[in-house]
């Protein structure tokens, strides 16, 4: 029988990082709370002067701040590859 999981890329099947993804802020929700801030272990989710800035290339896309955000301002976005 054919096990379709393994015809998957290796990153997808664990959820890893693809390179076109990346965690996306809604400005417009973000309250600056905090919260993922705290739960970042990479340390790439800071506040600047009421501005949450992401360094997407320190991101591992762990996904821990997307539950933590009270406002529902964070998604798991990708760009268009060309
Ligand atoms: S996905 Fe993980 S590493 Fe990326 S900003 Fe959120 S908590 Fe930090
Ligand atoms: S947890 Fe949500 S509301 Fe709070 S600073 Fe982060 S993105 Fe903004």
């Amino acid at each position: 029988m054919l096990d379709v999981q393994l015809t998957q890329p290796k990153a997808i099947r664990h959820g890893a990082k693809m390179p076109s993804d990346f965690i996306r802020v809604d400005y417009d929700r973000c309250s600056y709370c905090g919260s993922c801030v705290a739960v970042c272990p990479q340390n790439c989710a800071t506040l600047h002067e009421s501005t949450l800035l992401i360094a997407h290339e320190q991101c591992t896309l762990c996904r821990r701040c997307l539950p933590a955000c009270p406002t529902g301002a964070l998604s798991l976005a990708s760009q268009p590859t060309r």
